[in-house]
């Protein structure tokens, strides 16, 4: 279930949810001239906190240069600005989309003459793969490749990538899977439509490398520090699809999927189908996003 916030911040004023509107030739839903943020606010015991808001927004910073994008405001001003809409709505939790967009300007691919227009909203959002998550999801290998940084950068968290994840997830939902995990041109595994992935073999984690062309999850990152400091060792390499298919564990992560098992893959069973693991990282990270372990409070920026 979803509640959706009741003023949105655009261009640095709050206004009413149902006023934050575009023009229908905005640059960006013509040509994908948009870079994007996924961020989650979690109940802690100081109050309501952002996770890892400064590395979601450095991230967004990143990805605008690559698309030529000055952002108008500062890093601080959208800092400032998250936990504004926060606040403003009520949210105790809730999952944050800042978004920066070549706006309403002139037609034509050239974004260079349209605005960088700057908006942030906010809803309550549930686990993204759902509330029965943690028993599992089944995953297909995709047919689509994840889009090559020799074609679009991956790096980049641009709206014109989700194009190509979209595909892959209309094709796992109507083949009646839950998520797709895509490979890339050279046959590696890169990620699901909108999470990293994780494998588990004989306790060490591997889970592909930035040159696979993955993104740089902040939750990857995250459950890398989580896991190392539970004394697992992990390592970013190249992981063939067969691996996948022979992995003791494999697991997804992202900030609105958190940590979820993968139970199938291609209709082979994955392990036991039990995950020790992946659940007790994902105990630990669900744990730290809600400041019940003690370190990494440079993660959490509190809204009040
Ligand atoms: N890969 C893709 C394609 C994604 O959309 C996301 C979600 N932002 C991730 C990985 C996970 O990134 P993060 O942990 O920073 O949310």
């Amino acid at each position: 279930m979803s509640v959706r916030g009741s003023k949105v911040w655009m261009d640095g004023k709050l206004v009413d949810w149902e006023d934050a509107k575009v023009h229908v030739l905005t640059h960006a839903l013509h040509y994908g001239t948009a870079v994007f943020e996924g961020i989650r606010v979690y109940k802690t015991p100081r109050g309501s906190a952002v996770f890892r808001l400064k590395d979601h927004l450095k991230r967004l910073y990143d990805s605008a240069k690559i698309y030529m994008m000055n952002i108008p405001y500062s890093m601080s001003e959208l800092e400032e600005a998250v936990k504004l809409v926060v606040a403003t709505n009520g949210f105790s939790e809730c999952y944050v989309r800042p978004i920066v967009f070549r706006g309403y300007g002139s037609m034509g691919v050239n974004p260079l003459n349209s605005p960088v227009n700057v908006s942030i909203a906010a809803w309550e959002w549930g686990p993204y793969l759902g509330r029965n998550a943690e028993r599992g999801v089944r995953c297909m290998v995709s047919t689509w490749r994840r889009i090559s940084s020799q074609s679009l950068p991956p790096q980049a968290k641009s709206s014109a990538n989700y194009a190509n994840a979209a595909l892959a997830k209309m094709e796992a939902l109507t083949n009646g899977f839950d998520e797709a995990i895509m490979l890339n041109t050279e046959g590696y595994v890169t990620e699901g439509s909108g999470e990293n992935i994780f494998r588990v073999k004989s306790g060490v984690l591997t889970t592909p490398p930035a040159s696979a062309g993955v993104l740089r999850g902040i939750t990857r990152d995250t459950v890398i520090k989580l896991a190392q400091e539970m004394g697992l060792s992990v390592e970013r390499v190249n992981i063939s699809r067969e691996e996948l298919y022979t992995a003791d564990e494999l697991f997804l992560t992202g900030t609105a999927a958190e940590v979820v098992p993968i139970r199938e893959v291609d209709g082979r069973q994955i392990g036991t189908g039990e995950y020790p693991i992946t659940l007790k990282i994902r105990e630990r990270y669900l744990k730290l996003v809600h400041g019940e372990l003690d370190g990494h409070e440079d993660w959490f920026t509190f809204v009040n």
